[in-house]
């Protein structure tokens, strides 16, 4: 299975910030990490699509839309992916459309 979280490839904002702390709390500390359409979490979260549309309750996030093998998509914070479980398996709901 790929990793999608190894490595130091993703973006951080801020210079204080050391690497193990943008890769466990990136919404915390504002960070961007990569990912590819169809990326597997470690998880097992699919990622579906990546919209445009503004995530309703985080400031620097955008609205993706993941897919778990046995409960279907839902929609979930750009900045969330890498950590993200499933909402019927210990995760936070996902977020509501629009
Ligand atoms: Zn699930």
């Amino acid at each position: 299975m790929k990793s999608t979280c190894e490595g130091s490839d993703f973006i951080i904002h801020s210079p204080e910030i050391t690497a193990n702390q943008a890769r466990h709390y990136p919404c915390a500390y504002n960070v961007t990490m990569p990912a590819q359409l169809g990326d597997q979490n470690t998880h097992g979260q699919v990622l579906l699509e990546k919209t445009a549309a503004r995530s309703p309750n985080h400031p620097f996030a955008t609205v993706w839309l993941l897919r778990c093998p046995k409960h279907g998509p839902y929609r979930a914070n750009s900045c969330d992916f890498h950590i993200r479980k499933c909402p019927e398996e210990g995760g936070k709901p996902g977020l509501t459309a629009g």
